[in-house]
């Protein structure tokens, strides 16, 4: 272990990091077998069938989505609960009472909602108007609205949880100077968000697109980091900007969505030759959606690997960014040696894990590869 970590809160770590990967598989265990369910209990095509015979095409996919996409949110409202809530406040993470939580989890439902309402109606509408190359027509779909969110998530989805304001502190924005003239970002483009309100764990992130690209840093990580350690950790995200990871991200998501959507056509077609065009219709595709979101869900677990990897590379080289901008190893070893104390982040996870859930490297490998390189 790296002298830089503390070996009990390590231990510590590991214990709290294994307790929400139960709830989660337990969830996603809750969530597959739901699936099933819904379909091969005949339930699906009853709902899609009576819909279809009482209202318009296009409502009826929204009133299907509806009473799926809210039942199966109220099935995972419990281990929602448990692993982001309680486990949470018995870690003393969290910082807010439960009628809190609930109300972010209500909002969070009203986003999805609109925004895979409208996905699932379009892509609906292809499955109808294109059937042989839906796949293509959604897939640039998802691309648009990918871009379309990245852009507005900073100025109109993250201000429903938290309040953002620019960065004041001038002494830390004279210190960030260095660092800013070297990446493609301006110098107001800097932000703290007030994540004390819900956790004490701390973080920073950049966000946007174009007009709305910024650094956002976390309350807590400016009031608990020193100065050093906070131009280190920023200089990280203005690496992701000067490197351009937004858009090499969205180019391989871009990629993958399209296989997976290639693969999930054939599939189904394979396994319901009915799917396949002419036959090919609303009632018998919406029936199919427990289906289809199944196939999604398990296609984009067979490619998480391959996407973690390319995420996990762009983090070294945003890393590598930091420690060349700052010349300050020391400071960035503190401040990731800091970062897994007080998120209790496993710095050494088992391999498997690594495998299929890391988008950054393991703290324990970036303080190894900070010691590795030629910055002081
Ligand atoms: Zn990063």
């Amino acid at each position: 272990m790296h002298p830089a970590l503390d070996s009990e809160v390590q231990a510590k770590a590991k214990v709290y990091q294994w307790r929400k990967h139960i709830w989660d598989w337990s969830r996603t265990a809750l969530t597959i077998a739901a699936l099933l369910a819904f379909y091969f209990s005949g339930i699906s095509q009853l709902l899609a069938s009576e819909l279809a015979a009482r209202l318009p095409q296009s409502l009826t996919v929204i009133v299907y989505f509806l009473i799926f996409f809210i039942g199966l949110w109220l099935l995972r409202l419990g281990f929602d609960y448990k692993s982001g809530y309680l486990i949470e406040q018995e870690y003393g993470f969290s910082t807010q009472g439960p009628g809190g939580w609930l109300i972010d989890q209500l909002k969070g439902l009203v986003v999805n909602l609109l925004i895979l309402g409208g996905g699932v109606v379009f892509s609906y509408w292809v499955l109808l108007a294109s059937p042989a190359w839906w796949w293509v027509w959604v897939g640039l779909g998802y691309v648009g609205l990918a871009v379309v969110l990245t852009n507005l998530f900073p100025v109109l989805v993250l201000p429903l949880f938290f309040k953002l304001k620019p960065l004041e502190d001038e002494s830390l924005i004279e210190r960030l100077r260095g660092v800013i003239a070297r990446s493609r970002l301006k110098a107001r483009g800097f932000y703290e968000m007030n994540m004390s309100s819900k956790t004490t764990k701390k973080s920073a992130m950049l966000a946007g697109l174009w007009n709305t690209k910024r650094v956002i840093l976390g309350d807590t990580l400016l009031q608990e980091n020193t100065p050093d350690e906070t131009e280190v950790v920023t200089a990280h995200e203005v690496g992701h900007s000067h490197h351009l990871h937004l858009w090499q991200r969205f180019v391989v998501a871009s990629l993958v969505i399209f296989v997976v959507l290639f693969l999930l056509n054939r599939i189904m077609v394979a396994l319901f030759p009915a799917f396949a065009p002419p036959s090919r219709t609303l009632e018998l595709a919406l029936a199919l959606l427990p289906l289809i979101v199944l196939g999604f869900i398990a296609l984009n677990f067979a490619f998480s690997p391959l996407s973690k990897a390319f995420s996990r590379h762009l983090e070294r080289q945003a890393d590598r960014f930091a420690l060349g901008a700052t010349e300050n190893r020391e400071a960035f070893i503190q401040a990731m040696a800091s970062l897994a104390s007080r998120n209790y982040d496993d710095a050494y996870p088992h391999p498997l894990i690594k495998l299929f859930y890391y988008g950054h490297p393991p703290i324990g490998e970036r303080l190894k590869a900070a010691e590795r390189s030629n910055f002081r």
